[in-house]
Parts: C-alpha cells; structure tokens; sequence
C-alpha cells in the first residue's frame, strides 16, 4: 500500500497507489484497485489509437449493426449494472435502473437508428461559387478521452463512450476515483460483445491519471465535473491544445408561477431535488415562489419531503439514499448553517447522519445573501424564497454564474414561453423536472460556467467529429480562373465592374432574386 496522497481534494482514505471503493451507504469496503501509471495510460491510448484506425474505415452502418450488440449486451446484464451502481453509489435501485442503464439503452438505441443521417456528409449549395459543389464531412477525431465524475457513474461516462464509438473514434475513461467498479463492470460487458478490445479502454486513478490521459496524445476531451476541475482539466487541454467538452456544475432555479398546479409543482420539487440525495448537477437547487402560492406549496414539500424513505438502497427499497463521501455531508452541513444564521428556517429535515446520510431538508424564507441559493449544494436541500413577480424571479434565476438546468411551472404556455426565452440555461424544462437528460435527441449541456460544448443528439455525435469541407468542381474550369496570376490593370477593372454587378445597391443581381 503506498502513501497517503498529497494535496488537496482527498475525499477519503487515499493512497497514492491504488484506490478504493467504498459502499457510501454501508460503509463496507467493496475493491482495492491499483492506479495506473502514467506509462500504462500512454499505453491504453496507443493501443486504442490503432484499433482507431481499423473502426474508422467501416462504414457507418457496419458500426451501428456492431453497437447495437452493445446495447443488448447491456440490457441482458441491466440487473448487474443496477446492483454495482447502486451499491458503490448509494443511491435507489430505481434510480440506477431508470436514470443510469435505461437512459443508456434508450440513447444507444437512438444512435443506432440515426448516427447513419447525422454524420452523413451535407452537401451546401454555394451561393457565389456557382461553378463547385462543396460537402462537409463528418470525420472521427482520434481517440477521445472522457474524464467522469461520481453522482452518474453509468450514464455519463457510457453515454459519451458511444457516441465516440459511433463517429469512429475509440475512446479511454478515466472514472472517479470514488466510482470505478461501474465502468469496470461496463468494460466487462462490452468484451464479452466480440468488439474491438482496445478500441474502449477504462484507466483507474485519482485527478492526477486524468492529467495523465490529457498528456497522452488524445485528440478530444469530454469532461463532467465541478467548475473548479473544469478550469484546470480545460487550461490542461488548452496546453496541448486539445479541443474539449465541459460538462459542469449546475445551479437550477425553478419558478413556481402564481398559476402553478401546485400539486404537481410539490412532487416535482421533492423529486427533483431529492433523487439522488440531490446529487445531480441539474437538481432543484433553488426555489422561487410566488407569494400567492408561496406557503401552500412550501407546506405540501415540507410533508411530501417527510414522507419519503431514507436509507440503505442495498438493503430496502428506499426513496433517498446515502450522500457519497463526507466531505459532501460537511458541504451539505455549511450551507444549511450559513443560512439559518441569516434568517432562514428549517420546515423539514436539517440534519446529518446516522452514517454518511442528510435528511431531505427544505428550508424557507430563505434569501440571496445565503450560500443555499448561490452555491451549488450537491445535497439534498430544497431552499425557498418568496418573490412578488415573473420579473423579480427572473431577475433573481438570472444573477447566477452558472446555466445548466432552469424550471418553470405555469398552466400558461405563453408565459411558460417567456419565460423560457429570457432565463440564461442551457436547458428550460416547463412542468416537469430533471426529464430533459432523457430526451437524448436533444442536445444537453450548459452555458457560462455551467461548461460548453453538448452531448446528446445531433450535436453531441457531431461534437466527436471534425467538420472537414471537401469542395468539388462542379464543371470543367479553364486553365485559370480570372481572379488568379497575372493581377493585370484590366483584370482588375473587369473584377471591379463585377463587384458592382453583385454586390452594389440596386444592382441587376440584387433586384434579379435577393440573390446575395
Ligand atoms: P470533480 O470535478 O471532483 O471530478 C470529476 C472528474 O475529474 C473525476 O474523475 C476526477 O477524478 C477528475 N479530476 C480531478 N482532478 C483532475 C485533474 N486535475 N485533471 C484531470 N481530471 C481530474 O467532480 P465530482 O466527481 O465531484 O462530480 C461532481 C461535480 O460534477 C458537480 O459539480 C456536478 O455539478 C458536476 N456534474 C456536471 C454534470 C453536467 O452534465 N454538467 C453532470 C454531473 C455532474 P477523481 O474522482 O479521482 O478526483
């Protein structure tokens, strides 16, 4: 066993070594897994490279036919997955089933059916350059290194692992340290399908081996994380620069409007703030309420809250589970104290343990001085605060560094609208929560400094790829065209007379058709 690892960010007993993964709702510990070195990382990635080569040349349905013996793979071994999620995570078998695996199947099933259309090559029609035909390919980056967190052990890091796989590439994970049984589990799975060993690799290690996987020559990088991760894992890959994806942290307000149906606004907030113990970057993370409805509403999630069943996922059939590390529970712990020194009150829950568990806690009256409506919580807390109108809880979802996730809840589809036009979030979810991430036609990610670039659908496939533009002759052209060597007098007065045709105020070509 080696040493204690240095520096900051340990979450648990850490060795420089090996890591370890514990069953946070247990605390049992599950496996001892040795790190790999810099040189195996190096290693995984040329080999990946050159599976790369041979992937790429299939044609894109031939891939699709071969992934689709992944998903059902997958599927056949759903219960294995649900059992290791659920127990190296501590969350409900529910969730592990529906959020991770079935997520999962359902987008691989959708890139079967239609990475052939989206990676197609697009012919565009040259407005000017009549005489050539121009294309734009869709080609396979490299080998894409994906460096994934804890709270979604399964779906995050697989679900980029397919994309890549399906746009040609070949693709290493690095998975948290906390949360590397699942994609072992996942790896093991996917050899057993007769596809390429090397072409989806799993390195195990601490932040240092996904510095690692940066330095090892990949050509792309999809990373999910905290902010703070995202900004040095981003400056890594501008040294090299390697294009990348971020994937990060989430701050979601949701607007319970004065017409709300407030029944289904009660369950969505407890449900989308407590799944997962609250662990998820697009949770409820902060409540704005109308004051016509303000109190009903806090009232029916403070008893809908108290209702629900914490405890042991392994054991029972809970609703909430374990928060992942300590750590977590003391972040949990400092925002529920800051604001309750500035004045908020707990109507249900406020307290930590037994174990390593936060009861689901609402809290009311809550403001924006407090951490709890600012600060990302990661935990099951539910903060509300009451507002007079659309416009100061526009306002107020609005004063946020981050933009993952927004929710509106309004029996009005025109101010759901304008709602959803003038909130700054890469997703706006009307009358419902968290559904977004399974709708995996459409694009998924954040803006400022929730991260950028997008996975999921048409964009996240296309994300994997280079745009190359291959431009043909449409005709025949002569020796030279007229715009090329010798730059004569009279070549240049002939061009002139031809920007004027084109382009001048009300020229012959622009009255002709609008043309340019
Ligand atoms: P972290 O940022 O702590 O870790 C994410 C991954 O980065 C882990 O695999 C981690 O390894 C690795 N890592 C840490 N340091 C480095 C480094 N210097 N270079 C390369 N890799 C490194 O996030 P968490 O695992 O704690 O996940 C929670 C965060 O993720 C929350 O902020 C949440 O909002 C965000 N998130 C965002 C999502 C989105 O889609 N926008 C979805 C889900 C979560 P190790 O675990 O070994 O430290």
């Amino acid at each position: 066993m080696g040493q204690l690892a240095e520096g900051g960010g340990s979450r648990l007993e850490r060795t420089v070594d090996t890591v370890r993964s514990y069953a946070p709702a247990s605390g049992e510990l599950l496996a001892e897994l040795a790190v790999a070195s810099d040189e195996e990382v190096r290693r995984v990635v040329a080999r990946a490279r050159k599976a790369q080569r041979a992937w790429a040349v299939l044609p894109v349905g031939e891939r699709m036919a071969r992934l689709a013996r992944l998903r059902d793979a997958l599927a056949e071994h759903a219960e294995d997955l649900v059992e290791v999620i659920s127990r190296e995570c501590g969350k409900p078998r529910h969730e592990a089933l529906v959020h991770e695996v079935t997520t999962l199947l359902d987008h691989l099933g959708w890139i079967c059916k239609h990475a052939p259309a989206a990676l197609a090559p697009e012919r565009l029609d040259l407005h000017l350059l009549k005489h050539r035909a121009s294309e734009v390919r869709h080609e396979p980056r490299g080998v894409v290194g994906v460096i994934s967190p804890w709270n979604f052990p399964l779906v995050i890091p697989m679900g980029s692992v397919v994309e890549a796989l399906a746009a040609g590439n070949a693709c290493v994970v690095k998975p948290s340290e906390v949360t590397p049984l699942v994609m072992l589990e996942a790896k093991k799975i996917y050899d057993s399908t007769g596809l390429p060993e090397d072409l989806f690799a799993v390195v195990v290690g601490h932040g240092p081996t996904g510095q690692a996987l940066i330095d090892a020559g990949i050509d792309f990088c999809v990373f999910t994380g905290a902010v703070e991760t995202g900004r040095r894992v981003a400056a890594a890959c501008g040294q090299r620069l390697v294009p990348c994806t971020m994937e990060l942290g989430g701050k979601a307000p949701l607007l319970a409007c004065e017409d709300c149906d407030l029944e289904r606004a009660a369950n969505a907030i407890v449900w989308g703030g407590f799944a997962n113990s609250g662990q998820v970057c697009i949770s409820v993370e902060r409540v704005y309420a109308h004051e016509a409805v303000y109190q009903p509403l806090l009232d029916r999630v403070a008893t809908l809250a108290a209702g629900l069943r914490q405890g042991d996922p392994a054991r029972d059939f809970v609703d909430v589970g374990a928060i992942i590390f300590p750590k977590q529970i003391d972040i949990v712990r400092r925002h529920v104290d800051d604001a309750l020194r500035k004045g908020a009150r707990v109507v249900c829950g406020g307290k930590a343990g037994p174990g390593q568990f936060f009861q689901p806690t609402v809290l009311a009256d809550c403001d924006a001085t407090m951490t709890v409506m600012r600060e990302e919580i990661f935990g099951p807390i539910v903060p509300f605060m009451k507002v007079r109108s659309d416009d100061e809880a526009l306002v107020l979802a609005n004063d946020s560094p981050l933009g993952l996730n927004a929710y509106v809840f309004t029996r009005s589809s025109s101010r759901a609208r304008h709602l959803a036009e003038r909130l700054e979030a890469g997703s706006v979810v009307v009358n419902d929560v968290l559904s977004n991430y399974a709708a995996v036609e459409a694009p998924f990610g954040g803006i400022k400094q929730s991260g950028f670039g997008r996975v999921h659908g048409v964009e996240g496939l296309r994300d994997m790829c280079h745009r190359k533009h291959v431009s043909f002759e449409r005709v025949r052209g002569p020796a030279r065209d007229p715009y090329w060597f010798p730059y004569t007098a009279r070549s240049f007065h002939w061009l002139q007379r031809g920007v004027r045709l084109v382009f001048g105020a009300g020229s012959l070509a622009r009255r002709i058709g609008e043309l340019f």
